[in-house]
């Protein structure tokens, strides 16, 4: 591993100023991926900013009325240990305790998740199915980005030169919702998923009034798929409408093959674990786990 310098700032400011004078510093949350890339040599760097000390970057905040503030770098074990994510965000827990193992958890956060922007993220589909957005700083002040356009292409993401994500807003939960994220792998803890799916829905009077669908790993990134669930909006909640909308997952899938699993097999996840999410999401809608 080449040698970097270290700085632990202390504010949103100080680490947009070292960012901003140091085009080639990265931020490091947990660095489950960055000291993995750093030390393989698939990424270089001559400083590492430390994000742990920015009060900011580890909020972890409910409030019925605004939704969940979650710092870009609160580790996961905070995440699935909260009491109130636990209520109005279970599904978010579940993400939070499936990403790596133990060890992982105690540091991996869902910012960095987001930032590393690979196309298999376990967070990123869920993050888009709560309709979730960034809240990114940086030397020209802040602003909110959907989580669906936050990853622009395989480790890339819209941040620019100095840029930093500071949080993730989720709305409050709709009443009468649920959601839930579902991926395939072949071995727990040791890989990374071969496709996956984050679902929410919100029912009202025996329909489906509203409902997102985005998927993992079958695109050059996280894939929002609006018609999936623009498909079951007025739609009764029964199979025949959850069969069509995980028909049009499956179609919008743009999965690669490769030694994970041939492209037609991702597609046919897609359509499998889309239909099961959805009727997971229902049943927490109507109250279950
Ligand atoms: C054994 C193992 C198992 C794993 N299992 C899974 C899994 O099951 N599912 C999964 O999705 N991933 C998995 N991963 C990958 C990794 O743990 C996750 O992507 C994790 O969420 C990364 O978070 P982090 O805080 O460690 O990010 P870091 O490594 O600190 O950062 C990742 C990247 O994002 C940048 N970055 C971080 N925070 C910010 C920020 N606030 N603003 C701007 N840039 C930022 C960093 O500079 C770096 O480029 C695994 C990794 C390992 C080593």
């Amino acid at each position: 591993m080449k040698w970097f310098d270290y700085a632990a700032p202390v504010s949103v400011g100080e680490a947009v100023g070292l960012l901003t004078a140091h085009p080639s510093a990265r931020l490091l949350a947990g660095g489950t991926d960055l000291l993995v890339q750093l030390r393989a040599g698939r990424k270089e760097t001559d400083l590492v900013v430390d994000a742990k000390r920015i009060p900011e970057l580890n909020v972890l905040h409910y409030d019925p009325a605004h939704g969940l503030t979650l710092g870009s770098a609160v580790p996961c074990y905070r995440i699935y240990k909260d009491k109130n994510v636990a209520r109005a965000y279970p599904s978010l827990a579940e993400v939070a305790s499936l990403i790596g193992g133990t060890q992982i958890q105690g540091r991996a956060s869902i910012g960095g998740n987001l930032c590393n922007a690979a196309p298999s993220a376990d967070s990123a589909p869920l993050l888009i199915a709560l309709g979730a957005t960034c809240r990114v700083a940086g030397p020209r002040g802040s602003r909110d980005v959907p989580v669906e356009e936050f990853c622009t292409a395989p480790g890339r993401t819209v941040l620019q030169p100095g840029e930093l994500l500071v949080s993730i807003h989720l709305p409050p939960p709709a009443p009468h919702s649920g959601s839930r994220y579902l991926r395939f792998i072949p071995r727990n803890e040791m890989d990374i998923a071969v496709a996956g799916v984050g679902v929410e829905v919100i029912l009202e009077n025996g329909r489906f009034r509203s409902a997102r669908v985005a998927l993992a790993a079958v695109a050059p990134t996280p894939l929002y798929v609006r018609e999936a669930g623009d498909s079951l909006a007025g739609s009764p909640v029964d199979e025949a409408s959850i069969a069509t909308a995980a028909e049009i997952a499956r179609k919008n899938a743009r999965p690669i093959t490769d030694m994970r699993g041939t492209a037609d097999y991702r597609g046919h996840l897609c359509g499998v674990l889309t239909r099961r999410a959805l009727e997971a999401a229902v049943a927490r809608a109507r109250g279950g786990n």
